[in-house]
């Protein structure tokens, strides 16, 4: 670390005191100056200070970038500093910057704080010229050598600095290649080179309209220049918008003294990781290439191979190297990758970070670390993440099995999936409707292919991303996705797919896709569940002597969060069979109990009956036949939540669901009057379908609206909720409803309901003799709830937040529409980084969930506050609702043990919530 308090500040020795300092030598900067070394400079300075063999150089910062970008020049004293620093480089290492005899050469790299796609590449071999090439070839007695190093600057620049087409020079090495023929670039030799060098040269003349530069200092400051300008290619741009990352964060730019990969065969180029990133073990991994530089080890243009060969290789270097990867993962205490470059049996550290790992070993390592000493217990929990978790508890196929992969697209949503390949929709639908298993795959989809989506069992596409309407609808939908698999050439019309190698899949014929590998396979792969499930549905013991290694992790970390958690978790459940998983799955209680749900089925005709009722005795009629199957529904879910609470929402239809589809009723009407033969009952059911047939069912008769004009509907509700749980008290059992009003927009709406409720409540007490003591809420689901939430707290002992419609009803979207329609041109163009029905939208939506819980608590300071909107299982708005001071989230069983891990993850970092 620099000794200035503030490390903008240059010291004395430097531009002078005061000043703001924009380049950094690598001795000076450390791995907590993200922000201002971007993530490659602060690794590189870490690695110098921890005494590794990193190439010496200097980082200019992101400050610089910000002020170039700003005002599109560079800072002032830019180039006086960036002089200082290469002056004392070229000191250190006895040789100048393209030194006529002996040249010194440095590599130009963007490292911003967060890694993005569209910034500039590397360019290597700065400081050659038709001068220095004779140089370096005199100094490393390799001509071969300094041709290659210098084709290859050439080559870089002309691409990245001035824009030249790349395949340009690509097609002019492979003219080489073929001219000389043969078929990799190491067999060219040095006349071979020049003669490349030389056409590299005319491109750059012709493409770019100038030479290319001749003056090493001039190289240099064009490539500084092109990272700065990179920072705003459309493709970053882009991805900054997708991703939430600040426009203006700036990259910096690392300058490092080049080593040689190329030298020979004692010479090479690897990467490495410090364990193995898919399984977390120790051990070796990682690949090199002898005789090689930069981009060579993964560009795939010769065969790498094994690092665990480097040891009868260059043992040397290999025993340097394993040394080395000890000390970083020590030191960053997590597994890291590495890119090393060995010269002439000289081993140089050029980059190290965390590593990226799978879902699996992510949860491995993590309690590893913890084994081995190096992390605590909270620190584990940061290591993993809820949508992690959420990818162990797929079901996946068998590793064990035979497979026939014919091709591979976008991971686009999770899951494993076999079926028959239908190519359209219509098809999809008539074959599901007759039992078969299908997978829908088309080129792309849209918002025909919905029912088609809905029907199959997943859905693939040979075009599009993972903002592609397939990818947005199969996510939010839950359903298993692959799409821009390109290599399948899907014909629609002919009703086909060609693999590559000319594998034709036909209409019928079974595939398996993998939505969280991307993977497609010919034929039926058999799925495994997920262990992890296992463990959650108390099938496979954490503690057993033959417990799987993962499953061991995964029962720690949660036992970690579930400690450290203050949110509680509880269930979207309307059955018993979901409540008791929910239960298995840690869940506190339900959270929502949507009775409307209990009311489809057979049960449908009853409601129909109820809200076409003319009368009130036939009212009254369809109400009492609903009594006791409410009842009975609602005995089932207490007993199997005993002791935990149960919140009954009333009913929130909406209304088209319960009644017949207008116009199949019409269809029937109109054919049955031209045969003179119409029904009375089917033209009076007409008649009310028209009347209550609403342009926007969502803003239409729905919630505490229905209850306040169908007489008795909510009543009887409250009556079987009091009734049940008065039976399951004089069973012994410990039933604790709360009673739910849903969609109130204000408090006048809910003190009706309230009282109504209040009255049959005692009326039950009265009746069983049993004292119940029922909770009265409400959700806060409209913009007009949460603004008035401190009115509304005068009549609710609860709220739970409704998201999903609070989201429909501030953004003004129809969720059912917007989503197939234009939410992919939305994600595209990076309007959102993530749909609003899946994460909070903190500033909107959330600002509201903010304010209500204040206003509410200002009135009723033990109100109690939950949300049971999708965002309740989602993990960042997990943390959102654990900072807002919520007691509970509720979400469907299966995202339980994400948000109770989400919860333990918010607990630990954050320092208390702004309301408790
Ligand atoms: C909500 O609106 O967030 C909610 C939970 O209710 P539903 O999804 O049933 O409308
Ligand atoms: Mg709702």
């Amino acid at each position: 670390m620099s000794e200035n308090k503030d490390p903008h500040v240059a010291g004395s020795g430097d531009s002078g005191a005061g000043e703001v300092k924009f380049v950094y030598d690598f001795t000076e900067g450390n791995k907590d100056l993200k922000d201002l070394l971007g993530g490659k400079g602060a690794n590189l300075a870490e690695m110098t200070n921890l005494g590794l063999p990193v190439p010496p150089g200097f980082t200019i910062t992101t400050e610089a970038c910000k002020t170039y970008l700003d005002s599109g020049e560079e800072p002032a004293a830019l180039r006086d500093e960036v002089g200082a620093h290469l002056q004392a480089l070229e000191a250190g290492m006895g040789k100048t910057l393209g030194q006529a005899d002996d040249p010194l050469l440095v590599s130009v790299r963007s490292g911003a704080k967060f890694s993005m796609p569209g910034m500039m590449d590397t360019v290597l071999n700065i400081g050659l010229s038709d001068k220095s090439v004779q140089g370096l070839a005199r100094q490393s007695g390799d001509d071969r050598f300094a041709w290659d190093s210098y084709r290859r600057l050439i080559q870089m620049f002309g691409k990245t600095v001035l824009g030249v087409d790349g395949e340009l020079f690509e097609d002019a090495l492979e003219a080489a290649k073929v001219a000389k023929k043969v078929s990799v670039d190491t067999e060219l030799e040095a006349a071979d080179l020049k003669k490349l060098v030389t056409k590299f040269k005319r491109i750059v003349k012709t493409e770019a309209g100038r030479d290319f530069p001749q003056d090493p200092r001039e190289q240099m400051d064009l490539a500084i220049h092109a990272v700065f300008d990179s920072w705003n290619t459309d493709r970053a741009k882009l991805y900054r918008r997708q991703e939430r990352i600040p426009h203006d964060l700036g990259t910096a730019v690392n300058v490092c003294s080049m080593v040689f990969g190329n030298l020979g065969p004692d010479s090479g180029t690897g990467v490495a990781f410090t364990r193995d990133p898919a399984s977390g073990h120790q051990g070796v991994y990682g690949d090199y290439l002898q005789n090689a530089q930069g981009e060579d080890v993964v560009a795939g243009i010769r065969n790498t191979v094994a690092l665990a060969e480097l040891e009868s290789i260059d043992k040397k270097s290999y025993d340097q190297l394993m040394r080395i990867m000890e000390t970083l993962e020590n030191h960053y205490k997590d597994l890291c990758d590495i890119e090393f470059t060995i010269e002439r049996g000289q081993l140089w550290m050029l980059q190290t970070r965390v590593g990226k790992r799978t879902a699996g070993a992510a949860f491995r390592i993590a309690t590893q670390l913890v084994d081995q000493g190096l992390i605590d217990e909270a620190e584990a929990l940061q290591r993993v993440t809820g949508a992690q978790l959420a990818q162990l508890m797929f079901p996946r196929f068998d590793d064990q099995a035979k497979v026939e992969q014919i091709g591979r697209g976008i991971a686009a949503s999770p899951g494993a999936a076999v079926g028959k390949a239908v190519f359209d929709s219509y098809t999809a639908i008539k074959w599901s409707r007759s039992g078969e298993k299908v997978i829908l795959i088309r080129r792309e989809t849209n918002p025909d292919d919905l029912d088609g989506m809905i029907a199959a069992e997943g859905i693939l596409t040979s075009r599009g991303g993972k903002t592609s309407h397939a990818a947005v609808v199969a996510r939010g939908m839950g359903k298993t996705c692959v799409c821009g698999a390109e290599e399948l050439e899907v014909d629609t019309k002919r009703r086909r797919m060609t693999a590559p190698g000319g594998v034709v899949i036909e209409e019928g014929d079974v595939v398996s896709i993998d939505g969280s590998t991307g993977k497609v396979y010919l034929g039926e792969v058999p799925v495994v569940p997920s262990p992890v499930v296992e463990y959650f549905e108390g099938r496979m013991h954490a503690g057993a002597d033959d417990a799987d290694e993962l499953v061991a992790a995964v029962h720690r970390i949660m036992a970690y969060a579930d400690r450290v958690r203050r949110l509680r978790v509880r269930a979207n459940a309307d059955n018993a069979e979901d409540a008791l998983r929910a239960r298995r799955f840690g869940a506190q209680g339900i959270g929502l109990c949507r009775t409307e749900h209990m009311f489809l089925g057979d049960r449908r005709e009853l409601v129909e009956r109820l809200i076409l009722a003319d009368t009130d005795a036939e009212r009254e009629e369809s109400l009492k036949e609903l009594l006791p199957l409410q009842k009975r529904d609602f005995i089932e879910l207490f007993e199997a939540m005993d002791g935990l609470p149960v919140t009954i929402r009333l009913l929130d239809p909406p209304l088209h669901e319960f009644l017949p589809d207008v116009t199949e009723l019409s269809v029937r009407v109109a054919l049955a009057e031209s045969r003179g033969d119409a029904n009375e009952n089917d033209l009076r059911l007409l008649q009310a379908v028209h009347r209550l047939h609403e342009q926007n069912p969502m803003l239409g008769l729905r919630g505490v609206r229905l209850g306040l004009v169908i007489p008795g509907l909510f009543t009887m509700q409250v009556r079987a909720i009091a009734e049940a749980a008065a039976e399951r008290r004089n069973a012994k059992g410990d039933p604790r409803a709360e009673v739910m009003i849903p969609l109130v927009g204000t408090v006048q709406e809910l003190e009706i309901v309230r009282d109504e409720a209040d009255r049959v409540i005692a009326e039950v007490q009265e009746t069983t003799g049993v004292e119940l003591k029922l909770a009265i809420g409400t959700m806060i689901e409209l913009p007009r709830a949460a603004l008035t939430a401190g009115q509304i707290a005068e009549a609710a002992e609860f709220f739970s937040f409704g998201t999903n419609d609070l989201t429909q009803t501030v953004w003004g979207f129809s969720r059912d529409d917007v989503e197939a329609s234009f939410f992919t041109a939305y994600l595209e163009k990076g309007i959102f980084g993530v749909s609003p029905f899946e994460t909070i939208d903190r500033d909107g939506v959330g600002s509201l969930v903010r304010s209500a819980v204040k206003a509410g608590r200002a009135t009723r300071p033990d109100l109690k506050l939950g949300v049971c909107g999708e965002h309740g299982g989602d993990p960042e708005s997990v943390h959102f609702f654990h900072e807002v001071g919520l007691d509970y989230v509720s979400c469907s069983p299966f995202r339980i043990p994400v948000a109770r891990l989400e919860a333990g993850r918010a607990a630990s970092t954050s320092k208390g919530s702004d309301h408790r």
